[in-house]
């Protein structure tokens, strides 16, 4: 499935397997509707870049792989639909809202601030504007999601899904972790609720036996796309991973550094890993 410009799902070339992976926050194709203030290089910092590259081998090894084209500043996969700060708003949203602590911090549904104190719109957005990236880019990407739980539930009765980002390697002010030195890994189950603990068991023992420091439901939870289509009792397990980006890139100028094809290799092997499990289950 390819819908220009919002998603692309790559299905297996290999023998099917349970196992899903989604890259809701690595698009870079920026909206012609989409008039920032906040400048290009600022804004690209909100992307987890190359991390649908990452996790590329997912579909030779039978798991589908699902990449968002559109950038997660335009609107966010990974954020309930009210999770709306109505300050970006010319007028009142119809119905009622639910602003979180992301919404605080500038990174709600829609984001309000490119970095600390820059912010990424000119003006307040309407209601048709808002709602329009809701029914052309957040819309199809859970659908695309939920379809692919929805299709691996019926043909295998289970579901493994890793939701998959990255993060910069120090806090900024507009994180719950300011200043802190983060691990490599981050894996995010909403504290035990979104899959079988075995899963985090594997992920975390694949990668800490590659030398990797790990860090669990500390400082990032995982949130929507963990918490929306995961029902462990049954068989649909979620579990987020973030990526330190120092590990692959140049959080400057954000190119690929010399640990990329390292660390996509790791990652390689990780997929073999969770294949493999998701097999024996
Ligand atoms: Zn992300």
């Amino acid at each position: 499935m390819h819908i220009p410009g919002v998603l692309t799902r790559h299905d297996p070339t290999g023998q099917p397997a349970p196992v899903l992976f989604d890259s809701p926050h690595s698009g870079v194709m920026y909206p012609d509707d989409f008039k920032p203030i906040a400048p290009m290089e600022l804004l690209k910092t909100g992307e987890d870049a190359f991390v649908h590259e990452l996790f590329g081998a997912g579909p030779e090894k039978g798991a589908i792989l699902i990449e968002a084209h559109f950038p997660r500043v335009y609107i966010d996969p990974n954020r309930a639909s009210t999770d709306i700060d109505p300050e970006l708003l010319i007028e009142a949203w119809p119905e009622p809202l639910n602003p979180t602590e992301k919404s605080r911090l500038g990174l709600g549904l829609i984001r309000r601030l490119a970095v600390p104190g820059v912010p990424v719109h000119g003006k307040r957005l309407t209601v048709a504007e808002v709602r329009s990236r809701i029914d052309r880019f957040y819309g199809p990407y859970h659908q695309a999601v939920g379809g692919a739980y929805d299709e691996l539930h019926r043909r295998f009765g289970k579901v493994w899904h890793i939701n998959c980002h990255s993060m910069k390697s120090v806090g900024n002010a507009m994180a719950t972790d300011v200043g802190a030195r983060r691990p490599d890994f981050v894996l995010g189950d909403r504290d035990g609720k979104t899959c079988d603990p075995k899963f985090v068991t594997l992920v975390r023992d694949v990668l800490a036996g590659m030398g990797y420091s790990v860090a669990i439901n500390n400082p990032y939870k995982g949130l929507e796309l963990i918490m929306r289509y995961s029902d462990p009792g049954a068989g649909r397990h979620a579990l987020q991973i973030e990526i330190n980006r120092a590990l692959y890139m140049d959080q400057e100028r954000i190119v690929r550094s010399p640990g990329f094809e390292k660390l996509k290799g790791n990652l390689s092997s990780l997929i073999d890993a969770v294949v493999d499990f998701a097999r024996r289950q």
